[in-house]
This record gives C-alpha cells, sequence and structure tokens, in this order.
C-alpha cells in the first residue's frame, strides 16, 4: 500500500494510503486517510477487513497505537468500516465518529472497546490536537446516514463516497485531466447518488467552505482549480437514474 502526505504544516499533516497492490479482483480499491496534529491521529473511513494488516503497518510508520484517538467513518459501507472489529482490538480508549443514523449497524462490525461517538444529522466538530475538524452533512450521498470531514486549516474536505472515481491502481493520486477523469466516475455518480435534491444542498452547503482539496474515498483527489471543476461537473449531471451506462 502506498501513502503520501497531501498536507503539512508543523504537526498538522494529512496522510493517504491506498493503491493496493495486493488488492483482490472485484474489490474496489480505497483511499483510507490519516489527519495528525501534535501527538493525536483520527483515520477517516479506515477501511475493509481484507487491507486491515497493510492499513496497520503503513499506519504505525507515522504514528502509535497509542496516539490512534479516533476513527471516522462517513458511512455504513463494508468497504469503508467493515476493519472496525480489528481494529476494535488493537486500540484503547479511542473513539469512532460516525452518524448517529448507523449505530446499531455499525456495531455488527465488533465494537468492544472503541466507544460509538454519534454525529447529529446537522454535524458537529471535534478538536484533534490543536485543530478543530468539522463534519459537514452529506445525507444520501450516497447514504441515507453520511458525513464528510472538512479541516479549515488545511483547507481540505473528506468528501468519502462524492467524487469517487474507479480507477487502476496505478492511477495517480491527483487528477491531472479533468475530462479523461469523468468516465471513471460519471456511472458512479449516477448510480450510486440517490437524489438531486441532496446533491444540490450539498453542494451549496460546500461551496461556502475554503477549499483547496476535495479527498474521496476511491480514485483520485481534486486540488486547486480542479475543485471548482468537479462542483461544476456534478452540479450539472442528474443523479439517482438506474440504467446501465
Ligand atoms: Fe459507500
Amino acid at each position: 500500500m502506498k501513502a503520501i502526505s497531501i498536507f503539512q504544516k508543523g504537526s498538522h499533516q494529512w496522510l493517504c494510503f491506498g493503491r493496493d497492490p495486493e488488492k483482490v479482483e472485484k474489490i474496489i480499491d480505497t483511499n483510507q486517510y490519516m489527519i495528525s496534529s501534535g501527538e493525536q491521529s483520527i483515520i477517516l473511513d479506515p477501511g475493509g477487513i481484507e487491507l486491515f494488516s497493510q492499513m496497520l503497518t503503513s499506519v504505525l510508520r507515522y504514528t502509535t497505537l497509542d496516539n490512534i484517538k479516533a476513527l471516522f467513518a462517513s458511512h455504513q459501507d463494508p468497504d469503508i468500516i467493515s476493519s472496525l472489529g480489528l481494529w476494535d482490538q488493537c486500540l484503547k480508549n479511542s473513539k469512532l465518529y460516525s452518524p448517529w443514523l448507523w449505530e446499531s449497524f455499525i456495531r455488527h462490525f465488533g465494537m468492544n472497546n472503541i466507544q460509538y461517538e454519534p454525529i447529529p444529522d446537522e454535524g458537529s466538530e471535534m478538536t484533534l490536537g490543536n485543530v478543530t475538524l468539522q463534519f459537514i452533512p452529506a445525507h444520501y450521498l450516497h447514504s441515507s446516514g453520511n458525513m464528510h470531514v472538512y479541516d479549515k486549516e488545511a483547507k481540505i474536505l473528506m468528501s468519502g463516497d462524492v467524487g469517487a472515481a474507479l480507477d487502476e491502481i496505478t492511477a495517480p493520486f491527483f487528477v491531472e485531466d479533468f475530462d479523461a477523469h469523468i468516465p471513471k466516475m460519471e456511472y458512479f455518480h449516477r448510480r450510486w447518488m440517490p437524489s438531486n435534491k441532496a446533491k444540490e444542498e450539498w453542494i451549496s452547503r460546500v461551496r461556502r467552505l475554503e477549499i483547496d482539496i476535495i479527498a474521496p474515498q476511491h480514485g483520485g483527489i481534486f486540488k486547486g482549480e480542479m475543485v471548482n471543476t468537479f462542483l461544476d461537473w456534478f452540479e450539472r449531471l442528474d443523479v439517482g437514474i438506474a440504467k446501465n451506462k
């Protein structure tokens, strides 16, 4: 599994883990993010059970188990959080921040030690080291209870499945050619995002934020002018359509 730093200022850092060469066929490659500040770290969408050992090895190059204060799950899908039961055996005094709606489902992945911190529908925030992280509502994009993470200081929005692309594991971490990227994400957004209304509400919500990077859970990361290019494209896209490409 590869890791790159997508932001660093002093001890405040964002890392992206992904492009797993050991990924088996028919599993989607995922991006896992870790934010650190001071002595504290949080892992965002820590991933599926199948990549837990690679993730643990990768993460421990940058932090310690004691410093992993929290996990975040944007929604309930297994590619995001089915590793929970294994993290639960390693982490002491750690919390899982996730939409309140999914608590009784996510607990099925196994939670004996980690404490569930339900995020209310309107969103909330948490302090990590010296930074404040905001949980931004993204309901029905695609899950009925769905949150994103915004870091105002780093100007990064971790956008879960919004902006996700199905790409090769050899693909670069950042989107370089937007037009060439469209076919990798268009069907995914049309089919998995159920509501144009939810999409429009989310776009107007995030357009009010200052964003340098949109970091999705699959595929390339949008940086700089690509952020608005993506929002404009998503705004025009008709979603909630279940028919083949
Ligand atoms: Fe999902």
